[in-house]
């Protein structure tokens, strides 16, 4: 649904790798949250490399912001401006 949704206002869409984005610290950038089943009902906790405290679901929405942001900094193709002419 946002592939189409942003197809239709022209504006660019891609879907970032999610893996490990509630277990990464968003300030030292090391994996030191809680990982497998037993960590899904940890909410909050302290990275212990930094000492850093995270709430599982905000750490992620940051982690999954970065990568995009990553993908941009790469570069992505431009889409034509509306009504455009095809060139070629
Ligand atoms: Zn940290």
């Amino acid at each position: 649904m946002l592939q189409y949704k942003c197809d239709d206002a022209g504006v660019w869409f891609e879907e970032v790798d999610e893996r490990y984005s509630t277990q990464t610290c968003i300030c030292c950038n090391r994996r030191t949250g809680p990982k497998g089943l037993e960590g899904l009902g940890i909410r909050e906790w302290a990275c212990f490399e930094c000492g850093a405290y995270h709430h599982r679901d905000i750490s992620a929405a940051v982690n999954i912001l970065a990568a995009g942001r990553r993908h941009l900094a790469v570069g992505i193709p431009v889409l034509p401006a509306p009504g455009a002419a095809a060139v070629g």
